[in-house]
């Protein structure tokens, strides 16, 4: 192995693949977990710099393997405290990640793929097509940056935020983590087990299970075979309460319809040890799916379905004719759940003045499979502006750009609670 690229790179193994690479250079398992915490733990990505593992072998690590991230070629922060990277992979396009910090807990929504095959109408990373599935290291690679742009390492690990949100003094910077970026996980489904069982282990980064969350549009095989590689929380992207409503917002839906979605939900589910419902997500559209009546179908639907709902306001981007609805209807859509016994969160605007929604831009910017000049030009204005609410030349407050501009961003940070026992 002399080339660059035939190296291994050690910041995509999991637990059990980086024991096996110890195997095989005839070294005990042990100095997996020395290797995971060096990494992902204190931040290191020089092999040399492990200084508990001795120099033969840290020369006979290096002739095999190395230690490559993704790289960061924009950053974007808030004046909420929210910010946005945009990540170079290795394919050649960029996607992004958002860290939205709230109170009690700091959420980082994490891309899967460069693009997305599924094209959902409503949505900005379907536009642009399918690029690229990213490696595990550009997936978990984000999270490691997320943590060294934030705090640097060194600081406590994430246990270190108590279940009722309360942190401890200097815990790790994200708490929670989100596969709503770009992409559908699913469809990366190797690779994004590997990174989540690197969120979750203990000689990583030590999230809980209750705060990694996948977020799918209904991938239903892959969800049937989720059990049997994590047991991380689950949203389901649902945006339509019938099949023929669903057909046209998520196309998906014409070969796994929403009967066999939700029995295969509630099958992951089941198989939980601990009493965790899924997040049904439902991006409101105007005159689209936001009506009344559609509230009371989405009721029904669900009466046997235990779930937390999460309302999403649909979020405008150039290439779209799908409006944000009022935010009297989305009031009224969340009350009829609401009076039907469901838990609703609606998702409030957040980091408004920087820019564009998780996935909304960079495909455009940096993808290889663009669909054609009209969508390139919407993206550099969207660029254009994105610039112009950049924090170092800001001169607008996130208030005062509210309303103005829509993030993605405002899918985040959903809890994973008990729902009331719906009543319909
Ligand atoms: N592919 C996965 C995860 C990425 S999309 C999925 O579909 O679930 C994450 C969430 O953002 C989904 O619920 C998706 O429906 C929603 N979303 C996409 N575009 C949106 C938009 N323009 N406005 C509001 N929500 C949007
Ligand atoms: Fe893909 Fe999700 Fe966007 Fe649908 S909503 S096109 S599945 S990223």
């Amino acid at each position: 192995m002399t080339t660059r690229e035939a190296k291994i790179n050690l910041m995509g193994l999991s637990l059990p693949k980086m024991q096996a690479f110890f195997l095989e250079l005839g070294e005990k398992p042990f100095r997996a977990s020395q290797t995971l915490k060096w990494i992902h733990q204190r931040g290191v990505t020089d092999i040399d710099a492990m200084t508990d593992i001795s120099k033969p072998l840290r020369e006979k690590m290096k002739s095999v393997a190395e230690i490559r991230l993704p790289q960061i070629t924009q950053e974007f922060r808030s004046a909420d405290g929210s910010c946005k990277w945009i990540v170079q992979v290795e394919s050649g396009s960029s996607v992004e990640m958002v860290f939205i910090p709230e109170a009690g807990r700091g959420t980082l929504c994490i891309s899967s793929q460069a693009g997305c095959s599924l094209d959902c109408s409503f949505c900005a990373t379907g536009k642009q097509g399918f690029n690229s599935n990213l490696t595990v290291a550009e997936i978990i690679g984000q999270l490691w940056w997320a943590n060294q742009k934030l705090a640097g390492f060194g600081v406590k690990p994430a246990q270190e935020w108590s279940e009722d949100g309360k942190p401890a003094q200097n815990p790790r910077p994200v708490s929670n983590v989100v596969m709503m970026g770009m992409g559908e996980p699913l469809l990366n489904f190797e690779n994004v087990m590997d990174a989540l069982s690197l969120m979750m282990e203990d000689q990583a980064y030590g999230l809980s299970k209750r705060r990694v969350t996948i977020s799918t549009s209904g991938v239903v095989p892959a969800i049937d075979r989720l059990k049997d590689f994590t047991d991380a929380s689950l949203a389901v992207s649902l945006h339509a309460p019938n099949d023929e409503l669903r057909n046209e917002l998520v196309p998906i839906n014409k070969k796994y319809p929403i009967k066999e979605l939700l029995r295969s939900v509630s099958g992951y589910m089941e198989g939980l040890s601990d009493r965790r419902v899924p997040v049904i997500e439902y991006t409101l559209i105007a005159g689209v799916n936001d009506h009344r009546q559609h509230a009371r179908e989405l009721a029904v639907l669900l009466k046997d379905f235990p779930c937390k709902i999460n309302l999403i306001p649909f979020n405008p981007f150039s290439l779209s004719d799908y409006r944000r609805p009022s935010s009297s209807s989305v009031s009224n859509f969340r009350q009829i759940l609401h009076e039907a016994g469901y838990t609703v969160t609606v998702r409030t605007t957040r980091a408004d003045d920087i820019g564009a929604a998780c996935g909304q831009l960079v495909g455009e910017v940096g993808d290889n499979t663009r669909r054609s000049q009209r969508y390139r030009d919407a993206a550099e204005a969207q660029k254009e502006n994105e610039q112009k609410f950049a924090v170092e030349q800001r001169s607008e407050t996130a208030a005062e750009v509210t309303g103005k501009r829509f993030s993605r961003a405002d899918n985040l940070a959903i809890e994973i609670d008990r729902p009331r026992r719906p009543s319909v």
